[in-house]
């Protein structure tokens, strides 16, 4: 009675869509982190292998290995470390790490010479975020210590990178330059990469001088725009996700009546209700109330009474709805996952990111488990 379509036709012609824009000479990292934002980590990283993608992106180790416990071989780049993680795992299964303190190195050093392995690294460099990532300031002392550990064999350097605030024009190129300043460093001590990469979805789509060997995007592979306009279609993205559920029930009632929780809605008229079996446990969020539209029949109507955990109900008027009539929540019939995004107050990465696991998951065009 609840469906959540996740088109991975629509990953790749997003891909396409980055990959044109970027240009030949750019890798594309496709970010999969977060169950690839809520649309199937496993299945939208095989279709990704499969359209050939540079590498993939996650943000915990956690992540990586369940990839490669699922057959992935892309290269795999890992970021947020625990700061207990022995590494040991993440060698073992080839994934490059993020290295982003003097500490992490140290601990990736020794797997490395416990494992045998050479380590893959991306070093880490905070331009403006303030989150992980040594600063400039503190690049010097680790890129002694990465010498050292070159020259032991155990670590090569693949990457550098950092990540942008999105605050504003001012802001980004002004990391951009703290970038380029950590390069120039880099460059001054010998260090050679195989990929330097700034750029998310926005900056990929914002700074095309700043796409440098990669870019590493997440939302514009799901087909929505990083920036809060709704212009996913301009940049000639496609949505991945839809959202739908059935009407479980319709009934007439007088005017005067109360709907819902705490009756923020009292029908004008005799009017038709209508039930639909999708709340905040699916993740329609309870404060789009009063805002949220959804499409029943090719008419948008707005939820005007309480979103509950299980259910909200709709003022169909006198229109013809029916139980077992399809309720678009967002997708491809009016509300877009930005319009519910609007109405609860957020970003539509949240609105992907949160859909709840009673929604039956059907995939387009997915790729069967590799036999290797
Ligand atoms: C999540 C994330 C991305 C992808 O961001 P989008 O805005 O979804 O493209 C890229 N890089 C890092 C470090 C991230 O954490």
């Amino acid at each position: 009675m609840r469906k959540l379509t996740i088109d991975l036709n629509a990953v790749a012609k997003n891909l396409t869509a980055i990959r044109t824009l970027v240009g030949p000479n750019v890798k594309v990292m496709g970010v999969v982190k977060a169950d690839a934002y809520g649309h199937g980590m496993i299945q939208v990283a095989r279709k990704l292998e499969a359209e050939g993608i540079d590498f993939l992106g996650t943000a915990d180790l956690n992540e990586a290995l369940t990839l490669r416990a699922a057959g992935i071989s892309t290269r795999i780049l890992s970021w947020l470390h625990d700061p207990e993680d022995d590494f040991i795992a993440a060698l073992k299964h080839n994934i490059d790490l993020a290295v982003s303190s003097n500490d992490q190195l140290y601990r990736i050093q020794k797997a490395a010479k416990s494992t045998g392995k050479t380590a893959r690294i991306h070093i880490k460099v905070d331009t403006g975020l303030g989150r992980n990532g040594v600063t400039v300031h503190e690049l010097e002392e680790l890129l002694s210590n990465i010498k050292l550990a070159v020259a032991d064999g155990v670590v090569v350097t693949s990457g550098i990178f950092s990540h942008l605030s999105s605050t504003g024009a001012i802001e980004d190129l002004a990391q951009i330059a703290k970038f380029d300043e950590a390069l120039a460093l880099a460059s001054s001590h010998g260090f050679e990469f195989e990929v330097r990469h700034l750029t998310a979805s926005d900056g990929t789509l914002s700074y095309p001088q700043a796409h440098y060997d990669m870019v590493r995007c997440g939302i514009a592979l799901y087909g929505l725009s990083p920036f809060s306009d709704n212009r996913a279609k301009e940049f000639g993205l496609t949505p991945v996700m839809c959202a739908e559920a059935k009407v479980v029930q319709t009934k007439r009632v007088p005017a005067g009546s109360g709907v819902s929780y705490g009756y923020l809605y009292h029908t004008d008229r005799e009017t038709t209700l209508a039930l639909v079996p999708v709340g905040y446990a699916e993740g329609l969020p309870r404060n789009a109330t009063g805002k949220a539209k959804v499409c029943i029949n090719g008419t948008l109507y707005t939820i005007q009474s309480r979103i509950a955990m299980d259910q909200f109900v709709v003022d169909v008027g006198d229109a013809s709805v029916s139980p077992g009539d399809r309720v678009v929540i967002f997708g491809d019939c009016g509300p877009s996952a930005d319009d519910l995004a609007d109405a609860a107050e957020t970003i539509n990465y949240e609105i992907v990111t949160r859909i709840g696991s009673r929604l039956n998951r059907v995939y387009l065009g997915a790729i069967e488990e590799s036999s290797n």
